[in-house]
């Protein structure tokens, strides 16, 4: 339903090797992050939707603190309280696209995009077996969706009220 387009993955390696932290930067409100829309927010995490989509209602979610990693960087009390956020999320995700599965994972660098956080990917229906798992989720395989701003605002208000019913 929405077309799909190869970003240019140079520059968003070098953005996010040489820039600052996109997360604080969401979680900040800096205008040089506007392309995000935030799903949900609570004292301690952050969800937004992803910038360059492979799925439709890919999201991310976040410790609003700079944390490095993923386990050792937090209790686990401060652990098992981000992946009640993730649970809602997939939740509000999954029944927001109709996914067959929904993904859960926590990537990252040292090197660039070191700030932990989990990607949560909903797998459409009937997506062909080789196209579903890494092919999924990797831009280079994929590609993203070109999913229009007013559509992303709506979409994210749209699993926001999931989350908050949840
Ligand atoms: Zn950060």
């Amino acid at each position: 339903m929405f077309e799909r387009y190869t970003p240019d993955i140079d520059a968003y390696v070098k953005r996010v090797r040489s820039g600052p932290c996109f997360v604080c930067g969401i979680v900040s409100r800096d205008s040089a992050f506007p392309d995000h829309h935030i799903v949900y927010e609570d004292e301690g995490a952050i969800a937004f939707l992803a910038m360059n989509p492979t799925q439709h209602g890919y999201t991310l979610v976040a410790p609003k603190e700079h944390r490095e990693q993923v386990a050792d960087d937090f209790t686990v009390e401060e652990y098992l309280g981000l992946q009640r956020v993730v649970h809602r999320v997939a939740e509000a995700v999954r029944a927001e696209a109709q996914a067959e599965r929904v993904y859960i994972l926590s990537l990252g660098s040292n090197q660039g995009n070191a700030h932990v956080h989990w990607h949560v990917v909903p797998l459409p229906p009937d997506t062909p077996y080789e196209e579903q798992q890494f092919a999924a989720v990797m831009l280079e395989t994929a590609g993203a969706l070109k999913i229009p701003d007013e559509e992303k605002a709506a979409l994210a208000a749209r699993i926001g009220q999931r989350i908050e019913r949840s």
